[in-house]
């Protein structure tokens, strides 16, 4: 491929982008599919010869997009959403042809210093005080990851980097079961062990009680083991659960415990002041993880974690060989030194198009419309026969169920299959629920209002 083909093809490739955007409304949202009915259809091995672009671009269309479930889907109600808006898919093709590899500073000064004032864009946004600085992760996971590190090799004395785990005092770190997997992946990934993750009570809304955390902690010190952090909840994924952000940093603090907030979803949210008494508190936490690429319309991968110190991290993260350093510039900020890899893509720029093209205001006209929706579908929901809404909306998130698990479970089923809208499913208290989330970027009103509809449909109702 020239240049020239380059252009030719960038341009088809945009019409096939416009032409798939309008289609969206039209297709079913979930792949329906059996597994292998790909992978089938391409050939075993690549190919010896070159082949032409035109044979490759139909076979895409051709193979592709009716083997995807398509999250852009204006009633994409699943998971969460991953919101891709056009000015954001815009500044990823910009950023895709540049293909900069920013791990340091030099290798890219526009990638590092436009992170660092979204960084500082987004921390004014949420009514973050100044002084927290950050950085943008691939996904909340690698951030989450980046804390319970850091909080390892502060318990440590930064020796466990050094000398390893083997014969020191079990590190202990507190988490309500509320809080997502990935601090569960964490805990092992950092070789703290899963049985040293002390999943403390919750209380009826299904936060964690401050009492109960502070007698866990009591507790592993007369047991000799060696409290090393906490991570709180803002926003859980089954359910949307708050822990008490205020009374459990206090708990923490008075222990002498460093804080990871784990605000992946509704963190964006906090853009809308209204919402931010969720989050009450939470400027005294160490770290604070949001996901852009979930509610706020960057897409994937768009993860921030805002510092209160990043020098801890960067003691943890942080290596300098010889092939890494920058003659001459030691005050510079390198932020490979704040994450695990090495490598970084160019991820600032879809935060600057899609702040600018929509402004805060659009920004927070969305999601505002989306928790009022959510509100409104579910009230329409909890008037329909048998239906009984499990756990009331949290921002746009809320669960319903029919009155046992087989027919919720077969309920869900006729609904993904019907392909109109898109749900998913959790465990709450033993029961399985269906979970409805609004937040895809283009949804409208009708869009939601069709999920009490469909389920009115196909009850029978
Ligand atoms: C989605 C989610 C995560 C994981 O996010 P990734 O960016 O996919 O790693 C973590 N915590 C919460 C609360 C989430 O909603």
């Amino acid at each position: 491929m020239n240049h020239d083909d380059l252009n030719h093809w960038s341009k088809r490739a945009a019409d096939w982008v416009t032409d798939y955007h309008r289609s969206l409304r039209d297709r079913s949202v979930r792949a329906d599919l059996t597994p292998g009915a790909i992978a089938a259809q391409l050939p075993r091995e690549a190919p010896d010869a070159a082949e032409p672009m035109e044979q490759i671009f139909a076979d895409f269309e051709r193979i592709v997009p009716q083997g995807m479930t398509h999250w852009q889907h204006p009633r994409f109600f699943a998971y969460f959403p991953a919101n891709a808006s056009p000015a954001s898919m815009l500044a990823e093709q910009l950023a895709n042809a540049m293909a900069c590899q920013g791990m340091l500073w030099q290798t890219s000064p526009a990638a590092t210093e436009i992170e660092q004032v979204m960084v500082g864009w987004l921390r004014e946004a949420l009514g973050l005080p100044e002084g927290f600085v950050g950085t943008i992760h691939d996904s909340a996971t690698t951030a989450t990851l980046s804390a319970i590190l850091t909080m390892r090799e502060q318990a440590m004395e930064f020796q466990g980097n050094i000398k390893g785990m083997h014969g020191h005092a079990p590190l202990r770190f507190y988490a309500s079961a509320q809080t997502h997997s990935s601090v569960d992946k964490a805990i092992r990934v950092a070789g703290i062990g899963q049985d040293n993750l002390a999943k403390i009570a919750t209380d009826t809304s299904f936060s964690m009680q401050p009492e109960a955390l502070r007698a866990a902690i009591v507790a592993d010190q007369a047991a000799g083991m060696l409290p090393a952090g906490v991570v709180l909840c803002a926003g859980g994924t089954s359910i949307g659960a708050f822990d008490r952000i205020a009374e459990c940093i206090a708990v923490a603090k008075a222990h002498g415990l460093p804080v990871h907030v784990d605000a992946a979803w509704a963190g964006s949210a906090m853009i809308c002041p209204e919402f931010r008494d969720l989050w009450k508190g939470v400027e005294d936490a160490d770290s604070i993880v949001f996901n852009p690429h979930k509610w706020l319309g960057a897409q994937f991968d768009c993860a921030i974690q805002f510092l209160r110190d990043p020098t801890a991290q960067v003691k943890t993260l942080g290596l300098r060989p010889a092939y890494l350093e920058t003659a001459g510039r030691e005050e510079i900020v390198n932020f490979n030194e704040w994450t695990v890899p090495l490598g970084r893509r160019f991820r600032a720029l879809k935060l600057w198009f899609t702040l600018r093209a929509y402004g805060l205001d659009g920004l927070r006209a969305r999601i505002r419309n989306h928790v009022a929706w959510a509100q409104e579908s579910a009230l329409a929901l909890a008037a329909i026969p048998n239906v009984k809404i499990i756990t009331q909306p949290i921002l746009s998130l809320y669960s319903f169920a029919l009155p046992d698990d087989i027919k919720t479970e077969n309920l869900l089923n006729r609904i993904n299959d019907d392909g109109r809208i898109y749900l998913t499913q959790t465990r709450h208290e033993g029961r399985y629920v269906i979970r409805v989330q609004v937040g895809q970027f283009d949804c409208t009103r009708e869009d939601v209002m069709m999920i009490p509809r469909i389920v009115a449909e196909l009850i029978g109702q």
